[in-house]
């Protein structure tokens, strides 16, 4: 393996054969890809002397969870408070250690190891499974990380012939190497999402999310995608918090807007609970709504179904109500159009 000293410079000369190598790991079959990785992080990490690496330790930020404060200020002997004032910085997510590299890395190693944060313990994560989400991850480590360096080495060898054709298929068709990491940036959240969404696991969605998110931290879009898995997650006094947080910041944004009003109708409270800096149009089933849905139907063209229009009137506002009972009243005010 490199030493960690050299890992930087050699990363530099394999940096784009590496994002290669992450889209075309991404068109293997995950469980292999999880067998491989998981069985080099053993052989390699088995033995290793993480001490006298640290690497990880200088070069990131671990992220500290509340519950895990106590012990860590106990251990320094310090009140929560002043631990958390001495040694940490508030993020958009919890807290983060405020200094790099690490101040609790000593020469001999982590001074509070035992008691390390998760963040920690975990990484560079090659041990876990559905490596195939964190492949990103991985490539950016491989600067950091002699282990994960090694891997993607490794895993160059292990596929050494398909990899070596799929290479220059790769040249031929994206060439741009920015179009395609962004092509496939796309493609690897969506295909993640929408796992998340077809197993209900909203509380993984919501860990999915906050990871996403800390790449992208001025990016509304990604920064709202964690309030929404707070909705489906049914946390909504966090959602509130956070989404209220947000809309102060991005008030014109109507997926910000529309999925603060969600959390604040499932706990049975309405608009007035926030003291909106742009106020959302909401939308009831009133004459407004009738006149809307009139104009929308009376058309010559192909009919139109309500679906349609309940999709159009989001354009309009946020509307109070679902696709039945729009039509329940639609049935009751427009009888001869529907
Ligand atoms: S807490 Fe310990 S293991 Fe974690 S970064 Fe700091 S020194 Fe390293
Ligand atoms: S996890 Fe990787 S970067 Fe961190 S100390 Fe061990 S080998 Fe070094």
């Amino acid at each position: 393996m490199l030493s960690p000293d050299k890992l930087k410079k050699a990363f530099e000369t394999v940096e784009e054969e590496n994002w290669m190598l992450r889209a075309f790991l991404k068109g293997q079959e995950p469980e292999e890809v999880d067998q491989i990785v998981n069985s080099m992080h053993k052989e390699l990490f088995d033995g290793f002397d993480c001490i006298a690496c640290s690497n990880c330790c200088k070069a990131l930020v671990p992220i500290i969870e509340e519950n895990e404060m106590n012990a860590i200020s106990s251990k320094l002997g310090l009140p929560c408070e002043d631990f958390k004032k001495k040694y940490l910085v508030k993020a958009r997510e919890g807290f983060m250690i405020n200094k790099k590299p690490c101040p609790f890395l000593t020469e001999t190693g982590c001074s509070i190891y035992e008691h390390r944060p998760k963040y920690c313990r975990e990484y560079p994560y090659t041990d876990k499974e559905e490596i195939w989400t964190r492949l990103i991850n991985l490539v950016e480590n491989c600067p950091v990380c002699p282990v994960v360096f090694e891997i993607f080495e490794r895993l160059k060898k292990h596929f050494r012939d398909e990899f070596e054709s799929y290479k220059v298929e790769y040249e031929e068709i994206w060439g741009n190497q920015d179009e395609y990491e962004e092509e496939y940036d796309d493609m690897e959240e969506w295909e993640t999402d929408a796992d998340f969404f077809a197993q209900k696991d909203w509380a993984g969605l919501v860990e999915y999310r906050r990871q996403k998110a800390k790449r992208y931290p001025d990016d509304p879009y990604y920064q709202w995608s964690i309030g929404e898995a707070y909705v489906l997650n049914k946390e909504y006094e966090k959602a509130i918090s956070f989404l209220n947080d947000l809309h102060k910041k991005y008030p014109d944004d109507l997926d910000i807007q529309y999925s603060l009003l969600d959390a604040l109708f499932a706990i049975r409270k309405d608009e007035t609970a926030i003291n909106w800096i742009i106020k959302p149009e909401i939308l009831r089933l009133d004459k407004d709504t009738l006149d809307y849905c009139n104009n929308f139907l009376r058309t010559k063209r192909k009919p139109r179904t309500v679906h349609e229009l309940h999709t159009e009137l989001y354009c309009e506002g946020y509307p109070v109500f679902d696709e039945h009972q729009l039509m329940d009243f639609l049935l009751l005010s427009l009888p001869d159009l529907i």
